[in-house]
This record gives structure tokens, sequence and C-alpha cells, in this order.
């Protein structure tokens, strides 16, 4: 597994570091309140207490060169750019979707970064600290603000250890027991059919199909059996489906799909999951949605639902329907176009179903 880390999906991946705490109320000022990159590669930040800070590396694409941001409850008002120095390209503030600030660091091309050994660290309930590069580099401090002040009456939190979790603990999928688990994955659609038609001609068959191929290879290093409904663009009708995984022994069978909304309409985006019965069924769905949400910032949590669907209803094992997001929508379809985002999706969902397994299984 490491190695697989290592090097293949470290490429595709952005990575995650959720750092929890209370959540600040939707409708407020920016929760960043000061930051500073200093000349040592350390990035120091001044938040709101009790802020829920969400942090994220990118390795360079066609778009842009490595990225680190962080992501602050709370609508910044002046979104801007400050030129960079040394490894730093340019450093911007700014508002990825309504309510919410970033800011983005990003790298020049060519530099040595090792975000794998990168760990936020939560020095107070209002400040946090990152090395994202070592002094090597020659780079003048960055910054606005005061980091230093300190807010009164506020003690340090003394349980900041659950913070200083390396970055690389969120690339590891759970642990559970090899060859115990069998599980039915089901690419929607395929052949004559393509399901949902999305922005500039992407099609669910292909998205889905390409997701479920990776938690395939994602769970079976895990030591667990998955069969996949189809594997190519055939043409499968539900009730195949269906009798494929009731004459199996997996223990649950996850159907992945991509969303398309009425008239086609840009504004919708979002992702779901849905089961027809049982606390098995709900808690597995709970799991991938978790997950899910956590790989497409912004995108909308349109929740865990009941839902009667052909496949999760007629199947005897607990089974759900996960909509990864919307063909339709213009913040989806941007990402489940991407190589890399659909490696997210399907890094995603393979932690929820194997935490599931790792419960409830
Ligand atoms: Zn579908």
């Amino acid at each position: 597994m490491m190695k697989f880390l290592n090097t293949k999906l470290f490429h595709y991946l952005s990575f995650f570091l959720f750092l929890n705490s209370a959540i600040l109320p939707v409708k407020s000022s920016s929760a960043l309140a000061a930051w500073a990159l200093k000349n040592n590669g350390v990035l120091e930040l001044r938040t709101k207490s009790n802020t829920n800070l969400k942090a994220y590396f990118q390795k360079a694409n066609k778009i842009y060169s490595d990225r680190f941001w962080v992501d602050f409850p709370g609508e910044l008002k002046s979104p801007r750019t400050i030129k960079g120095n040394g490894p730093i390209k340019e450093i911007r503030l700014g508002k990825p979707n309504k309510g919410k600030t970033r800011l983005v660091i990003e790298f020049k091309e060519k530099t040595y970064l090792k975000p794998l050994t990168w760990r936020m660290v939560g020095l107070d309930q209002n400040r946090w600290r990152i090395k994202l590069f070592s002094p090597k580099y020659s780079f003048k401090k960055i910054g606005e603000g005061e980091i230093e002040k300190r807010i009164r009456n506020i003690k340090a939190n003394q349980n900041s250890s659950y913070m200083r979790k390396k970055v690389h603990d969120y690339f590891q999928l759970p642990e559970v027991i090899h060859n115990k688990f069998s599980v039915v994955i089901d690419p929607g659609h395929g052949g004559p059919d393509p399901g949902a038609i999305g922005i500039g001609g992407l099609r669910e068959t292909d998205v889905v199909l390409e997701v479920a191929k990776t938690v395939k290879k994602l769970l079976s290093e895990k030591g667990v059996k998955v069969r996949l409904t189809r594997t190519n663009e055939v043409d499968l009708d539900l009730p195949p489906r269906v009798s494929f995984a009731n004459n199996t022994d997996a223990d649950i069978f996850v159907s992945i799909h991509a969303n398309a909304s009425r008239g086609k309409r840009r504004d919708i985006n979002g992702l779901e999951t849905f089961y027809f019965r049982g606390w098995r069924g709900r808690l597995l769905a709970k799991r991938i949605q978790k997950q899910i949400l956590r790989v497409s910032p912004g995108s909308p949590d349109r929740g865990v639902k009941q839902g009667g669907f052909y496949v999760i209803k007629n199947t005897r094992m607990p089974a759900v329907l996960v909509e990864i997001g919307f063909l339709t929508g213009r913040l989806d379809s941007r990402r489940l176009e991407k190589n890399t985002h659909r490696k997210r999706l399907a890094y995603a969902i393979s932690k929820g179903i194997l935490e599931y397994l790792s419960k409830a299984g």
C-alpha cells in the first residue's frame, strides 16, 4: 500500500488535513485573522477561536503548479493576489464560494516539496502552524496582520495532540481483515445506455466505470474481494445486476452513479447517497457520503436518503446507491471530467466502505 501511495496515488490525489473542532456560524466574516509565511518556510495562521480548517495540497497539473491551500469559514471581503518570491509563485486570498475564505499558496515549478511529511499543528485555539519548505530556499517573509495577537480569556487548547497527525494518515485507508469481505460494485448504466449526459458531453457511464474500477483496485489491495457488475461498456439491465449480487456471498452492494438535473441547470451541484432499508444500509451510506463530501469541497451535501431504486431495493445485502455529483452542474462537472477527481472519489468511496466493514461488516 505504501508503495502505491508514494508513487501513483500521490500524483493523483490531493490530500487533506481535516482539523475539526466546533464549526463557526455560517454567516460570519472570514475566520482568517492573520497569516504569515516566514523565511524558514513555516506558515502561521491566526483564526477565530474554534475554527474548522481544511487544508489541501495538490500536485502540479496542466493548469496550476504545486498548490497548498487552506479553507476557512466566513467570507473574505476583498480577494487579492500577492506576488511571491523564492519558491513561492504567488499567494492568493479568495472566496471559492459564498461564505468561505481560501488562502492559496502556489509554488513555482521545480520545487522539491515533501508534502507527505507536512503536518498542521494547532498551537492553541486560534493559532496554527505548518512547515511547507526548508530554509535552503531563500525567501522573504510575506504576511498580513498580527499573528501573535492573542485573544484574552481563551485557554490554550490542551487537546491539540489530535491535530498532530501526519498528513499521510489521511492517505491511509482503514485496515480490515484480509479475505473476509466481499463487495459488489455496480457502475451504473453502460453500453447503449450512457446514463446522464453532462456539460461538454461528459457521460455518466464512463465516469462511473472508471471510478468503480479504481474502487476495485483500492479495495483489493486491502484484501477485500470485489466484483464489478460490468467491467466495460455493455448493456446490462437492472435485474441481472441484482441477481449477480444476490448469487454471490457479497457483504455489501454499492451502485455508483452521477446525477443530472432537470433542465440541465448548471447551478445544481451536490452529492447524495441512497439506501433502501436497514441500519446497515444507512450506516454504509453515511460513511460513503461523508468521505465523498470531503474530496468535493464546496459541492453541496444533499444528504443520506432513503430511496427505492431497483438495485438497492432488491438486493439482499446492505446496499447503497451513491451519486458522485451532477454532470450538469458547473462545479461538479468540471471536477468529474478530471481523472484526478475520479481517483479521489474512488478513494473516498473505498474509505467509506472499509470504515463500514471494519465496524459493521
Ligand atoms: Zn445513473
